[in-house]
């Protein structure tokens, strides 16, 4: 069995990953809010959990990796963008047009993920689903001196928790000085955050010791990854912009609570996503949702690609350049793998992912493994089943109308026929190369020769033919020239 090493924001620094019950590893994702669609930033550490539990399936066994990622739908934005509906005159009470909303964003959230090629986790949990749960903690929490109640309001006791502030490395002392923190009347101490908060009549609320009233954000995770995974689990994940103070309020929340238990013993946060090199702004003309590159043509695979180019912890720059290079290299890999069986994972991949889920490295493996399938003709199932570890070059991301996905067979009759076409060319045989050019160019290749008069050919398809028409065309040259 293969060590997997990953950084722990926790401990700063690169460690051997020991899960608490290898029969069962437990991971979870802070999922989305569901007001609107998913940004491409929002795909990151989508596209890093999905690759981290890819892994961990390969190396524990695909019944013995639990992953939840949880959507948040109670959430102010969503009640504002119900507001705003109800106020542009939709029908419905303020209720079901948030439930609405949140049931449309779900079912578009599903359709991004997986048109990025992203398995879906194992619980997929509704905060509004976990209310009970949220006030038990609660409960637990003011029970065991760690939270208080003022005017409806629960606030957590920061200072209750002398280790607050270790996950992100900051001090409390620090943090007052900085006035980073929301100062309200009814906190005894300004750091003290909110775990439950009172609901007027046009917002959601529920019944609780407390009035009614609707959970705070960060007990909302606490309490859903507890009711799934148990108080302790493995490893957890989210954006660097989530460390503090969502995860730092989660760690406190949930220790204070189960004091015996560590909670999650492996934090992973990915680098932010920029948009040619920019940070991805509405006023910069560089947002883009996932549906918008899709709808681009863009296909989901090429976008998983760009990403994995960028190790998690690097700031990531998405860029169109980028985007149509992903294209013709997966064009090409798609041609090498196509009709194979994937076998096993070369152990480069699994070596590269299990070095802190170094994608970028993998990524170089599957171009060498590529290579030699391409010189050699040896090795495609072994690239299949390796860039499948990445969520890459599978069955369900296969349908786009591509361009490159020539098989290894027809791409070696062309290079025969490229050779023979130089061969005219040397003899001056110009009616015989002109004919050959100009067959492969209705197949869609396009040949050329280079400085050293040697010949090349690209897969152009101008005419958008379908692969197996242009394969056709090739195979019934290759017969012509007699080299089949
Ligand atoms: P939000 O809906 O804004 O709470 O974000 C959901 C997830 O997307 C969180 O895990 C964030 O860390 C992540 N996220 C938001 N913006 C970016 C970005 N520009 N790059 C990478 N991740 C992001
Ligand atoms: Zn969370």
């Amino acid at each position: 069995m293969i060590e997997i090493k990953l950084h722990n924001t926790k401990t700063r620094r690169k460690q051997v990953f020991t899960p608490i019950d290898r029969e069962n590893v437990r991971i979870y994702l802070c999922g989305p809010t569901v007001y609107d669609r998913a940004h491409i930033g929002n795909a990151r550490n989508v596209i890093m959990f999905d690759v981290l539990y890819r892994l961990l399936r390969h190396e524990y066994g695909a019944d013995h990796v639990t992953y939840v990622r949880n959507f948040t739908d109670v959430d102010d934005k969503i009640n504002a963008e119900a507001l705003r509906r109800q106020t542009a005159g939709e029908t419905g009470t303020l209720e079901e047009l948030i439930a609405q909303r949140t049931e449309e964003t779900i079912g578009w959230y599903h359709a991004d993920m997986d048109a990025l090629g992203n398995l879906r986790p194992d619980h997929e949990p509704r905060a509004t689903q976990y209310i009970p749960e949220m006030i038990a903690m609660t409960e637990d929490l003011i029970a065991k001196g760690h939270a208080y109640e003022v005017e409806g309001h629960v606030l957590f006791n920061v200072r209750s928790f002398p280790e607050y502030g270790q996950l992100s490395g900051r001090s409390v002392d620090d943090m007052i000085a900085g006035a980073r923190v929301e100062v309200a009347p009814y906190k005894r101490d300004p750091m003290d955050f909110v775990l439950w908060k009172p609901s007027d009549a046009e917002t959601p609320g529920w019944d609780s010791p407390w009035g009614r009233g609707r959970p705070g954000w960060h007990i909302e995770c606490s309490a859903m990854s507890q009711a799934l995974l148990g108080p302790s689990f493995d490893i957890h994940g989210g954006g660097t912009d989530l460390t503090f103070p969502h995860h730092e309020n989660e760690l406190a929340q949930s220790c204070c609570a189960n004091p015996d238990e560590g909670f999650a013993n492996i934090w992973l946060h990915n680098e932010m996503l920029q948009v040619e090199g920019k940070k991805m702004s509405k006023s910069l003309g560089n947002f883009f949702t996932v549906r918008d590159l899709l709808d681009q043509g863009i296909p989901g695979e090429v976008i998983r690609f760009v990403f994995l180019q960028t190790h998690y912890r690097k700031t990531m720059d998405w860029t169109a350049e980028k985007a149509a290079q992903a294209r013709d290299t997966l064009g090409k890999w798609r041609g090498l793998v196509r009709g194979v069986k994937p076998s096993e994972p070369h152990p480069i991949i699994i070596q590269a992912l299990s070095d802190d889920l170094n994608t970028s490295m993998a990524i170089s493996g599957l171009h060498a493994l590529a290579k030699e399938v391409e010189k050699s003709g040896i090795g495609a199932p072994q690239l299949a089943a390796s860039a499948a570890l990445l969520g890459l070059l599978t069955n369900d991301l296969s349908d786009w109308p591509e361009q490159g996905e020539l098989s290894l067979e027809i791409r070696t009759q062309i290079k025969m026929l490229a050779e023979r076409w130089i061969g005219y060319r040397r003899k001056k045989a110009w009616s015989s190369a002109d004919s050959l050019r100009d067959g492969l160019l209705e197949a869609g290749v396009r040949l050329s020769v280079d400085k050293t008069n040697t010949s090349e050919w690209r897969y152009e398809n101008p005419d958008m033919l379908t692969v197996s028409e242009c394969e056709q065309k090739i195979e019934q040259l290759a017969r012509v020239e007699g080299l089949l």
